[in-house]
């Protein structure tokens, strides 16, 4: 019986009303370690990511600029397809929801499907709306009048719109998170969430004036008066890049197939996450998400990343400096699960060097001193000098403890039991003195000659599990290293990872 699993994993998309700064690469990351990890382990993963091209603050932005909403879209859509690779991302896919054909028939199935469930209904509104949140907020939502997340009052909007009918879906929402069907991490989150529904859901909007979204964005079916609202149409690209349009294999194969269908979100979007996008497929007659992960933000200097206090840092510039290995071993070994993370450029140096001193160093040495003193390779029998105890227990308890951690998207947790392994093993190397056995052996200490052989047996068994471990985190390093190893290339085992000035 195979127990391998199928596993959907998401980032958030986007609004491309500007340039990616570093809170999109760490979701990126962040996704992309699960899905890693996933494949590792031998499960079949699919990964998503995409932009959300038909934002209404999308048109704002390019009129403000003065330019043509699709040209402006498409050249900032591509800003964010241009950073999976130096991030070395291994996303499958990724939509661009003003563009992409698969796109808006999945929207309009949607929304038929809504429709025929009796969830929608047209009807005049009032309301105060925040163009940073694309949503309608209740005044118990601001704080001294304005919105908590963007920090503007909201405007007064007053429209003819559809409205979707969430407060039907209460109980079945209780019942879908209380019973862990949906999950919801990191555990606050969920509790958010409960009292938000034990509140009282209230019906919300789900089309805009075709004038307010000046004809940007997917009609709704049979009323091209109105466009559809973002967050229903932006929420559908999770299916919608399945070919939900026309019940494709990919559907069937990656969501209502799927062991697991896993969300990773930013805190500011968690109630459309975790109460909108499930009653939506509750209604339309499909399966919800089973997983919602939610991390908290990034801030700069204790500030939140903004164009204006200059604090969106260009994620490229980053990766220029340091390499795609620092930015995401800075995001992996610094960024806890729960609460903010600051930035700041000299603890990103600090890690890449540690990349450099610890795991760089250690290949390094091995490599050395496998291909010095035992060119034919090290063999299996000898007996482990004792000083191995902690470093073989490390090695063979890692794979299980990363499981754990990631599981929980605890990638930091799963990163430094990577790290303690390296730790360990340099540890193990200065308690052995490899150089001081060779040396012995070479002047005709038999002894000493077996020891070393057992010591170089240990230690390079504790770089293929480090190698075999470390892809999730840092694929292309990984590879190096690995094929340093293979080929103890004592030549590449010294140019693994590079140094960096300290930051002052
Ligand atoms: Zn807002």
């Amino acid at each position: 019986m195979s127990n391998k699993r199928r596993f959907y994993i998401t980032t958030a998309i986007p609004y491309v009303n500007g340039d990616p700064h570093l809170g999109h690469a760490l979701e990126f990351v962040q996704a992309d370690v699960l899905a890693r990890h996933r494949r590792l382990r031998g499960d079949e993963v699919r990964f998503l990511s995409g932009t959300d091209d038909n934002a209404l603050k999308n048109v704002d932005a390019a009129v403000a600029a003065g330019r043509p909403v699709g040209e402006f879209v498409a050249e900032k859509a591509q800003r964010f397809v241009d950073l999976t690779k130096p991030l070395q991302l291994s996303n499958d896919d990724f939509i661009r929801t003003s563009t992409d054909p698969r796109h808006r028939p999945g929207v309009e199935r949607l929304w038929q499907a809504c429709a025929e469930a009796g969830d929608l209904y047209q009807r005049d509104y009032e309301g105060l709306y925040c163009s940073g949140c694309e949503a309608f907020v209740l005044p118990g939502d601001l704080a001294d009048g304005r919105c908590p997340e963007h920090g503007e009052p909201p405007e007064l909007i007053v429209e003819r719109n559809w409205f979707f009918r969430l407060s039907r879906h209460q109980g079945v929402l209780l019942d879908l998170i209380e019973s862990g069907r949906l999950r919801i991490e990191p555990e606050h989150r969920r509790n958010e969430v409960l009292a938000f529904i034990r509140g009282g859901l209230t019906d919300f909007s789900v089309s805009r004036a075709q004038e307010r979204a000046r004809g940007w964005g997917i009609p709704v079916p049979d009323d091209p008066e109105q466009v559809i609202y973002v967050w229903f149409d932006a929420l559908a690209n999770y299916i919608t890049a399945l070919r939900s349009g026309s019940d494709g294999d990919d559907y069937r194969r990656w969501w209502r197939e799927s062991d697991e269908r896993l969300h990773v979100i930013g805190k500011g979007i968690t109630r459309f996450h975790t109460v909108y996008w499930p009653a939506i497929l509750i209604s339309a007659g499909q399966s919800p998400p089973t997983t919602i992960f939610v991390h908290d933000y990034l801030t700069v200097g204790g500030q939140k990343l903004s164009k204006s206090l200059g604090t969106a840092i260009d994620p490229l510039q980053i990766i220029e400096r340091y390499g795609a290995d620092g930015l995401r071993w800075w995001f992996v070994r610094d960024v806890p699960r729960n609460g903010d993370a600051d930035f700041r450029e000299e603890l990103l140096a600090t890690r890449a060097n540690e990349l450099a001193d610890g795991l760089g160093n250690l290949i390094n040495r091995t490599i050395a001193l496998v291909s010095r003193n035992h060119p034919e390779g090290v063999c299996q029998g000898v007996d482990w000098p004792t000083e191995s105890e902690t470093l073989r227990a490390r090695c063979s308890e890692l794979p299980a403890a990363i499981d754990k951690a990631c599981a929980a998207f605890d990638v930091r947790a799963a990163a430094t039991a990577l790290w303690e392994v390296v730790a360990e093993a340099n540890r193990f190397v200065s308690a052995t003195q490899p150089w001081e056995l060779a040396r012995a052996g070479r002047s005709g200490n038999h002894e000493a000659s077996e020891i070393l052989h057992a010591v170089l047996t240990v230690l390079l068994g504790a770089c293929h599990v480090i190698t075999r471990e470390l892809p999730p985190f840092l694929p292309l390093a990984a590879e190096r290293i690995r094929e340093a190893l293979d080929n103890l290339d004592t030549q590449r085992g010294r140019t693994l990872f590079p140094k960096f000035e300290e930051v002052p």
